[in-house]
C-alpha cells in the first residue's frame, strides 16, 4: 500500500468526480490520502472531505500564499481545530518567496505559529518552501532549538544542502511528481542522498502531475508513478520503497490509524 501524503481534494478541480478520484487511488494501491489545508476559512470543506471517506485524513493550516489575506492564525485556534479525529497535522505553512503572494514578514510569523502548534499539539507540521531555503532552514533550526517538533518538507525541490539540514534536524522529506520530470537530475541526485527511512511520496494534486501525465490534472492514483521513479533513484525494489514510505508516513502521522 502507498500513501499520498499531500493532495488538495477540496479544490474545485475535484468537485465533479471526488468519488472516482478516491476509488481510482484505491485501485492503484494508494490506501491513504492526506488532504492538506490551505485556508482556515476553508476548514469545514476540508474536514468534510475527510469525513466522507474512511481512508482520507486532513490537516489544518494557512498556505504561505494566503498568509496576508487569511485571518492570522493563532496557536489556540489551530490546536482547537486539530482536535477533530481526522485532523492529523498542521499546514501547509512555510515560505514562498517565488510567488511572494503575501508579505514575507506575515509568512514568517504564520510559519512560526504553525510550528508552535505542532510542538504543543504533538502533530507534524507540513512545510512548503520555494526560493526561500535560507530563511526556511534558519526558522526550522531556531524553532527546533526552542523545543522539539516533528514535520516534513513537502514537494521537495530544494538542493542537497537543504535536504541534509532537514534530515539532520529530524524532519522528513516528501517527493512529488517534480522528481519524475526530465530536467530534474539534480533533484533526483538530492533525493538519492536522503535516507530511505525519511522519505514520503505525494502528488500535491491537482498540481504537478508526474510523467506520463505532466500538464494534466493530477490525482492521488498517480503517486504510484512517483514512487516507482523514486525506487529506481534509491536503487531499491518498488515493494521496499512502498513499505518504507508508508511506514514513514504512519510513524510521522501517528494519529492516522488505518
Ligand atoms: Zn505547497
Ligand atoms: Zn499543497
Amino acid at each position: 500500500m502507498l500513501v499520498d501524503s499531500h493532495c488538495h481534494l477540496d479544490f474545485p478541480d475535484f468537485a465533479d468526480d471526488l468519488d472516482g478520484v478516491v476509488r481510482r487511488a484505491g485501485e492503484a494501491g494508494v490506501g491513504i490520502l492526506l488532504t492538506i489545508g490551505t485556508h482556515i476559512t476553508r476548514y469545514d470543506q476540508v474536514v468534510a472531505v475527510a469525513e466522507r471517506f474512511d481512508n482520507v485524513y486532513c490537516t489544518v493550516g494557512i498556505h504561505p500564499h494566503e498568509a496576508g489575506t487569511e485571518p492570522a492564525a493563532d496557536v489556540e485556534t489551530l490546536l482547537r481545530l486539530a482536535q477533530h479525529p481526522k485532523v492529523v497535522g498542521f499546514g501547509e505553512t512555510g515560505l514562498d518567496y517565488y510567488y511572494d503572494k503575501s508579505p514575507r514578514e506575515r509568512q514568517r510569523d504564520s510559519f512560526r505559529i504553525h510550528i508552535e502548534a505542532a510542538r504543543r499539539g504533538g502533530l507534524p507540521v507540513i512545510v512548503h518552501t520555494r526560493d526561500a531555503d535560507e530563511d526556511t532552514a534558519a526558522i526550522l533550526a531556531e524553532e527546533m532549538g526552542k523545543g522539539a517538533f516533528t514535520g516534513l518538507v513537502h514537494c521537495f525541490s530544494s538542493g542537497p544542502q537543504f535536504a541534509e539540514k532537514a534530515v539532520e534536524i529530524g524532519l522528513y522529506v516528501s517527493a512529488s511528481g517534480i522528481m519524475t520530470f526530465k530536467t530534474a537530475d539534480i533533484l533526483r541526485d538530492t533525493l538519492a542522498g536522503v535516507p530511505l527511512d525519511r522519505l514520503l511520496v505525494e502528488t500535491d494534486a491537482p498540481y504537478l502531475a508526474p510523467i506520463p501525465f505532466r500538464g494534466k490534472r493530477n490525482e492521488p492514483a498517480y503517486v504510484a508513478h512517483t514512487a516507482r521513479r523514486l525506487a529506481e533513484v534509491k536503487g531499491v525494489a518498488f515493494g521496499e520503497l512502498e513499505r518504507a514510505s508508508t511506514e514513514n508516513f504512519l510513524r510521522l502521522f501517528s494519529k492516522v490509524k488505518p
